[in-house]
């Protein structure tokens, strides 16, 4: 997105056209982005083969999906319904990676049946395939017990975590793969969302690289994601460029040390989709109370849940007053609870009537909305190549009623 002459363009296109045709509220994503960072983890890495795999719970658009297909990428599923999309989108079942956790056997059969890539993190698991599917080959997700992630529910590494199985199991884990025979082909680690720099990836990394020595027959090794991206100006993020020269050499080594050449596998959501987002509202009302100015939107946690489930920062501009007078602002919805945006936000003075833009609203926004208060979920918007198309339909009352069954 960029600002010329007080207005605020995606490739060419103002946004304020797009409210117009679309009106509010309204996502939309930039596909250039999304592109280039596809490009630029591919350009980090010097290793003999990158598999870059989209964790599509973070946008699920079919639209989306086709496209990171088309640029090369893989996709990780943690549901038999997002597989179920992925197959849809195009994706080879060799392409789709299944990390399920908590589910039940059956679906875990209809994923094999489907014949994706399964991971699994449970070792009653692990027996119930080698006794019942002995010939598949499935990679093991490992708990490395290493503490990161920018919030407690998307930190997942740590000791009390639910996913994955610990390293200290790794010798039960050794004990049924000789015992079942089990076909072990990959390992894979996700120590959660957000890990803050590459020396904590790093640091997890030497752990894959330990237990893997002790499976001969691996053909890749998957590093999960938690690459994190700036959400405001000066944020810290991942430096996926350091990343890349410091994981490649330790990949490299490791395979000469293991004797054959495997893949490198990542799953990033929010590198990927984040910054291609822009959320746009209309501000309903301006009311001011005894200790703050509220700028009041048509929309609320039912849409963009993120600032109040994990406190998260999102950008806010005003599209319809770039240069006004810096003023400070509590950004709420319209949800009948709290559902605070921003507070004492500055942004450019803000009337009803304006629009507003909340930046980094590819990932984790769009697929996190609901129907909470009977509102209608937004349309989405893809802007790709120069054109702006419609990739879903604003909600109707229809939608919201369409599954319930009147006995009454
Ligand atoms: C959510 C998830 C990801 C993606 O995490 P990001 O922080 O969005 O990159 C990758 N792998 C697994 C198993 C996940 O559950």
């Amino acid at each position: 997105m960029n600002l010329e002459n007080d207005q605020y363009l995606i490739q060419g296109i103002p946004l304020l056209d797009l409210v117009k045709k679309y009106e509010t509220p309204l996502y939309i994503y930039d596909s250039s982005i999304i592109k280039r960072q596809i490009d630029r983890l591919n350009k980090a890495f010097d290793v003999p083969h990158l598999d870059v795999h989209f964790a599509c719970k973070a946008l699920n658009n079919i639209n989306i999906l086709k496209l990171v297909n088309q640029w090369g990428a893989g996709l990780d599923t943690v549901s038999i319904q997002e597989i179920w999309t992925g197959l849809k989108a195009g994706f080879d079942p060799s392409r789709i990676i299944y990390t399920p956790n908590c589910v039940g056997v059956d679906e875990i059969e209809m994923a094999l049946e489907l014949g994706v890539q399964i991971n699994i993190d449970h070792i009653e698991t692990l027996e119930y395939i080698g006794h019942h599917h002995p010939n598949t080959k499935m990679c093991i997700r490992i708990n490395p017990h290493v503490m990161a992630g920018g919030n407690e529910n998307i930190s997942v590494g740590h000791i009390d975590s639910k996913f994955g199985i610990s390293i200290y199991q790794m010798p039960l884990v050794e004990r049924l793969v000789k015992t079942l025979g089990l076909k072990i082909n990959g390992l894979h680690m996700h120590t959660g969302s957000d890990i803050l720099d590459a020396g904590v990836f790093s640091f997890a990394s030497d752990i894959l690289f330990d237990v893997a020595k002790k499976f001969p027959d691996l053909e890749f090794l998957d590093f999960g994601s938690g690459l994190k991206v700036p959400y405001k100006e000066d944020d810290v993020f991942t430096d996926i460029e350091e990343l890349g020269v410091i994981l490649s050499k330790k990949f490299n080594d490791f395979c000469k040390d293991y004797g054959r050449k495997l893949s490198l596998y990542l799953e990033p959501g929010k590198f990927l989709v984040s910054e291609c987002g822009f959320f746009l509202v209309k501000t309903n009302v301006i009311k001011q109370t005894p200790s703050t100015v509220f700028a009041g939107v048509d929309s609320g946690m039912n849409h963009l849940i993120r600032p109040m489930l994990y406190n998260a920062y999102h950008q806010i501009i005003n599209v319809s007053n770039p240069g006004g007078k810096p003023r400070v602002y509590n950004v709420v919805g319209y949800i009948c609870e709290t559902d605070t945006f921003a507070s004492n936000r500055v942004v450019p003075e803000i009337h009803a009537g304006d629009i507003l833009c909340f930046k980094n609203a590819g990932a984790y926004c769009f697929s996190m909305s609901s129907n909470y208060n009977s509102r209608f979920r937004p349309a989405e918007v893809l802007i790709h190549e120069g054109t702006d198309m419609l990739i879903r339909k604003r909600e109707t009352i229809d939608d919201l009623l369409k599954n319930q069954i009147e006995v009454i």
